[in-house]
């Protein structure tokens, strides 16, 4: 992971305004935007980042080790564009309609459709670009989940809702079914308000989990920490079924699969806030695409592998690989 590097050129003159931001947002389908100023956002980081330390020291990545080499760019936003001034926040609802969820082996719906980090990167070029027609000076770098910052952390800081038991961002209008991103820029972005990310502020959602428990109890795997609202890797279905290439699965995961072949949704399915205020996506890239994993998951194991990457090219399963599909449904098959 390499930061950009930043070569002399002068900081931009451009002054933005968060409507403005706001509107070329929404023309992209974003249903939820927030804009933080570098400074606010290296508060937010310096304060994820020490969290993340703590989750890596205890081991919760599993074998992940890519996330402890992106720590120090993690920390600190300013260190991933030259002159960064602020950060646009995203998110975008990408549940898919219920006519599509009935498959099993079941596949998580983050990755029905078509690759999201393609897809949310596309969008935020595509805001940059609008924002340049009126500023061309202008410079900015679209950001989507692999690349190393807390968008997770940003995001709630953006005023977009709270981090959820169940460690995901939940929004109350729209659940926790959110693709997020971040779109960095060298100008500055006027009236954004310097919440302070640990304090009650006005632009934080409130908490609103209270006392449910629900996440934390139809977890098979008991991965979920209520208390750090951290997810365990080395219990979550979700790990073993997409990042762990290993032949086989440990028995305590194995067994408790539930039908899951690829990632695992249950902490989401059951929580009160997606169960009320879930709904299809606009995007037509998020509704389901590949018939293999909507309809026929059991063909994957047949399949040759030169098919299989034919078939996956713009799906986020493409990373995972055919064995590692293959070794999960025969898990399934086996229980
Ligand atoms: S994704 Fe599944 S296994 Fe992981 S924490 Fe949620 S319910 Fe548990
Ligand atoms: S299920 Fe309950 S505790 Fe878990 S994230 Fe949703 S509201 Fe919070």
């Amino acid at each position: 992971l390499k930061s950009s590097l930043p070569n002399a050129s002068p900081p931009s003159e451009v002054r933005l305004q968060p409507a403005d931001i706001q509107a070329v947002c929404q023309q992209q389908g974003f249903e939820l935007c927030g804009v933080l100023s570098i400074a606010q956002a290296q508060g937010v980081a310096r304060q994820a980042g020490s969290s993340l330390q703590a989750w890596l020291q205890a081991g919760n990545q599993a074998d992940m080790h890519w996330i402890d080499r992106s720590v120090p760019l993690r920390s600190d936003p300013a260190l991933l564009m030259p002159n960064t001034q602020s950060l646009v926040v995203v998110g975008l609802n990408y549940y898919p309609p219920a006519t599509e969820t009935a498959t099993t082996p079941k596949v998580a719906r983050y990755a029905r459709g078509q690759d999201y980090h393609r897809v949310i990167k596309h969008k935020l070029r595509h805001v940059l670009k609008a924002l340049q027609q009126q500023n061309p000076s202008l410079k900015g770098r679209p950001l989507v989940d692999s690349a190393p910052v807390m968008e997770r952390a940003m995001a709630v800081a953006a005023g977009l809702g709270w981090q959820g038991k169940h460690s995901n961002l939940i929004n109350p209008s729209h659940g926790s079914w959110l693709f997020l991103g971040v779109l960095l820029l060298d100008a500055v972005v006027e009236d954004v308000i310097e919440a302070d990310p640990v304090d009650a502020s006005p632009t934080l959602t409130p908490d609103f989990c209270g006392r449910c428990t629900r996440c934390i109890s139809a977890c098979p795997t008991q991965a979920i920490d209520p208390v750090k609202r951290t997810v365990n890797s080395q219990q979550c279905l979700a790990y073993w079924t997409i990042e762990n290439t290993a032949p086989a699965l440990p028995p305590g995961i194995a067994d408790n699969l539930n039908g899951w072949m690829f990632g695992c949704d249950i902490c989401q399915e059951v929580c009160p806030w997606n169960l009320k205020h879930q709904h299809p996506t606009a995007e037509p890239a998020f509704l389901a695409q590949n018939p293999v994993l909507t309809q026929d998951p059991l063909s994957l194991l047949t399949m040759d592998d030169t098919t299989f990457k034919q078939a996956f090219a713009h799906s986020a399963a493409l990373r995972t690989g055919l064995l590692t599909l293959q070794r999960n449904i025969q898990a399934i098959l086996n229980d």
